[in-house]
């Protein structure tokens, strides 16, 4: 009677699963970042799947039933033909999916190789390399016959994409990890069954700006700077120093702790509300705040100084999200 009673309540229990497609494994360790609340979680949920800290195949995925998993944490952007099918799969095995982390929701850092194709990321990686001794010049193929039998590898997709240019998203945690009061507010609501319409980004209507402890006032910027040209950070915006800070472009929720270190904001919070393109709102913001002094007098090629000072312009304003943005990549010949 005991073990049946100690069985449905271990039923009642959450059934989680987490996956890692195109991803550096950050988000995976922000998990464990919740430190001792990993406890509060492991009593109220079990984890069904979570390849980084546990042994399960492919196959027990498969093997489940339908909408099994209660919710799925994706982290990774889409880049191969495996991360590809494991999306699907695990769309299909849960009642929620959540896009985790930047990678997923807007392509994160790996989505920078849409400036690429598949041929000039191989090119880089296995031959153009000084590290590199491939003087057979052996690129990863999908299919090598080896004496033992045919290997295969997944397909390497030319362009990387956000889990919900792949499957169906119900929620979106972002973040480059979302922090660990991140994690536990979309855990909360999970738990209190105060989940917000599908669709919604768990994450507060307000910008990184609205959560910066530097003062604001009026901006007028004669030159940018980049972080180690400056001697001394001052107490007021990075913006007005001249650095670069994503700050009114990014949706906040991390309490801005990158300025708490006086680093700039990069984004990595994905736009803020109400915005199509992150890169473009903060290209604006900059455009009226730049060179403003004397701006009518300033020939095409003073401009055009001014802009060249923006070292890399797509890592600086879209280093977390090129695949969710209105040009999401390099048209390639
Ligand atoms: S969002 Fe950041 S921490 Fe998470 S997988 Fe991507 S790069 Fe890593
Ligand atoms: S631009 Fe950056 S430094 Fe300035 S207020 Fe916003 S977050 Fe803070
Ligand atoms: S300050 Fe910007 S880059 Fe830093 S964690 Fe917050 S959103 Fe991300």
């Amino acid at each position: 009677m005991a073990k049946e009673k100690k069985k449905s309540e271990a039923k009642k229990k959450l059934q989680l699963g987490f996956y890692w497609a195109a991803s550096c494994g950050g988000c995976e360790i922000a998990v464990l970042d919740i430190d001792e609340k990993i406890l509060d979680v492991i009593g109220i949920a079990d984890i069904l799947f979570w390849p980084v800290a546990m042994d399960f195949k492919y196959k027990d995925v498969e093997e489940m039933k339908d909408k099994q998993i209660d919710i799925c944490f994706f982290n990774g952007s889409i880049r191969t033909e495996e991360q590809e099918h494991i999306a699907k799969l695990l769309r299909k095995k849960s009642k929620f999916m959540v896009a985790f982390g930047a990678c997923a929701v807007n392509g994160g850092i790996p989505g920078l190789a849409n400036v690429a194709n598949r041929k000039e990321v191989f090119d880089v990686a296995y031959l153009d390399n000084p590290s590199t001794d491939n003087s057979k010049k052996i690129v990863p193929k999908t299919s090598v016959k080896v004496k033992e039998g045919t290997l295969t590898l997944p397909e390497f997709y030319d362009t990387v994409k956000t889990l919900d240019q792949t499957v169906d998203v119900d929620y979106y945690l972002p973040g480059c990890p979302p922090t660990p009061d991140q994690i536990m507010t979309a855990v909360g609501a999970i738990v209190e069954n105060k989940l917000p319409p599908k669709g919604s980004i768990i994450g507060p209507m307000k910008s990184v700006c609205d959560e910066c402890r530097f003062e604001k006032t009026e901006k007028k910027i004669k030159e940018i700077k980049r972080v180690y040209e400056v001697d001394k950070i001052e107490e007021k915006c990075l913006l007005e120093q001249g650095i670069i800070c994503l700050g009114p472009a990014t949706r906040g929720g991390c309490s801005a702790r990158c300025l708490d270190a006086n680093m700039p904001c990069t984004g990595c919070g994905g736009p803020t509300p109400n915005s199509l393109d992150q890169g473009a709102k903060m290209i604006s913001a900059l455009a009226s705040i730049l060179g403003l002094e004397g701006e009518e007098k300033m020939s095409d090629e003073e401009v055009q100084k001014l802009i060249d000072q923006v070292v890399d312009p797509i890592g600086t304003f879209y280093k977390y999200g090129l695949p969710s943005a209105l040009i999401n990549r390099r048209v390639m010949k």
